[in-house]
């Protein structure tokens, strides 16, 4: 049978020739989770500095704290050593330049049938929206204080990550 992911498949064997980190624990090794966007031009490990076991990630469209998120969070703070929370929307980023009106024309016209009932969280006020999603953080019960959270905005053109909040 022809596999469409044949490419990949192939790249995985490679990788796993030379795999050494069988047996590997889930914990975050640097104490990090880190809320971002999709976008492919974020790596949120080396952007930090950080290698493979080192932080949580977690990614959705334009890296907002959703009910998702903090249910990731939560998970991460307890369970699997999480003390500082870095939530790092970008410059640029799709979520921030369209209305959800404009999302829905353009992806309902792209397959030919009516896509306004898709929502799409797009984001007016990308600094404002950064403020309420570490105060979502930081104000969860279930999040205890001495967990550090900071809002930064990463530079995709620059690889620069400036603290916000
Ligand atoms: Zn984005």
């Amino acid at each position: 049978m022809p596999d469409d992911f044949e490419d990949l498949l192939t790249a995985n064997r490679e990788y796993a020739a030379s795999f050494d980190r069988g047996h590997f624990d889930g914990v975050a090794h640097a104490g990090v989770a880190i809320v971002t966007c999709m976008d492919s031009r974020i790596d949120p490990l080396r952007m930090l500095g950080l290698q493979h076991g080192d932080a949580k990630i977690f990614r959705n469209p334009g890296g907002r704290v959703t009910e998702a998120a903090l249910e990731a969070i939560v998970l991460g703070v307890h369970l699997l050593g999480v003390e500082r929370v870095l939530v790092v929307p970008h410059t640029r980023c799709a979520m921030t330049v369209s209305s959800e009106a404009e999302l829905r024309e353009r992806i309902g016209s792209a397959v030919g049938i009516d896509a306004t009932w898709q929502r799409f969280h797009v984001i007016d006020d990308q600094l404002a929206a950064l403020h309420e999603d570490v105060r979502r953080v930081v104000s969860h019960p279930l999040i205890p204080s001495t967990v550090q959270v900071g809002g930064f905005l990463y530079d995709v053109d620059t690889g620069l990550l400036d603290h916000k909040v």
